[in-house]
């Protein structure tokens, strides 16, 4: 795709900046411009979601990120939103408008090990551009290295730039996480991170909600995640709520053939249930 190509909703190419770490993306959802971070330009994440949109989708971890790169980067792209004519030649109308930077890229981001670092160059390029406490900072992440000293750095730094957690669960049991999510992970340990993440940074659930072989997700499945919401209650885990998605992209992995998205009334029912147990929901389908 050219480098100038109009931004759709639809296109999320992260190499549609031509740069390594920064890609600029039109929300749907957000209605308007989202600056990405791509800390996993090799494709690497430790766990392989079915859904997951990342082609060529490989196990492992960020590679060392150049950080004077980065910020070169973010900070020519900045340059072009705020003050060229990013916006003009490159946005539909309706959409002009930044509303977010979001750590969502090729993989896991939390397994960069300059996380903190990179949340701290982050935050230095907001206060230089008169951003900080304007826009959002997200990190999207599947949370299954929140026990780790320095991703927990780098969700107090994000705290204190208005920043957001947006923590995969889409499973609370472990049969379930192993076929959704590919990991071994178990479900209480991974319930302690979110804990953890709640406490030091506010956070969302992230939840994507599709047919496996034409079939939703089990009233077994649907019973353990709405008991995992009710303990968040029960044990006043500081949750902002649930984003619930639909399948909204193709997904990139073998399994692709075998989901489906659910109907929207499906996933207003479950919704309500959602609420029912405790927890606000935004859908998205
Ligand atoms: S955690 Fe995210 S990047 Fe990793 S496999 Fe799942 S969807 Fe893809």
């Amino acid at each position: 795709m050219p480098a100038t190509a109009p931004l759709t909703p639809v296109n999320h190419d992260r190499d549609s900046s031509g740069m390594t770490y920064v890609y600029p993306v039109v929300s749907r959802r957000a209605g308007g411009v989202s600056l990405g971070i791509n800390l996993n330009p090799n494709n690497a994440c430790n766990w392989a979601c079915v859904y997951c949109q990342v082609p060529d989708l490989m196990r492992g971890a960020a590679p060392e990120i150049d950080l004077a790169q980065l910020e070169s980067e973010l900070r020519a792209m900045l340059t072009n939103i705020l003050h060229g004519d990013f916006m003009q030649t490159r946005v539909p109308e309706g959409g002009r408008r930044l509303n977010d930077i979001a750590l969502s890229g090729n993989g896991e981001p939390t397994s960069a090990r300059a996380f903190p670092h990179v949340i701290e160059l982050i935050g230095r390029v907001m206060a230089d551009f008169g951003l900080a406490g304007r826009i959002k900072l997200v990190l999207i992440t599947n949370g299954s290295l929140i026990d780790r000293p320095r991703v927990q750095d780098g969700l107090r730094k994000m705290a204190a730039l208005n920043g957001e957690v947006w923590f995969k669960f889409d499973s609370a049991t472990a049969s379930g996480m192993r076929t959704i999510n590919q990991t071994r992970i178990s479900p209480d340990k991974q319930f302690e991170r979110l804990t953890l993440a709640a406490r030091l940074c506010p956070t969302w659930l992230q939840t994507c909600v599709f047919a496996l072989d034409g079939a939703p997700p089990s009233d077994a499945e649907q019973t353990a995640y709405l008991a995992a919401v009710t303990r968040i209650r029960q044990q006043r885990i500081p949750l902002q709520g649930v984003l619930l998605y639909g399948l909204a992209r193709p997904s990139m992995q073998p399994q692709a053939s075998r989901l489906s998205a659910l109907p929207a009334d499906w996933l207003a029912a479950f919704a309500e249930k959602i609420r029912a147990a405790g927890l606000s929901v935004k859908v998205s389908s």
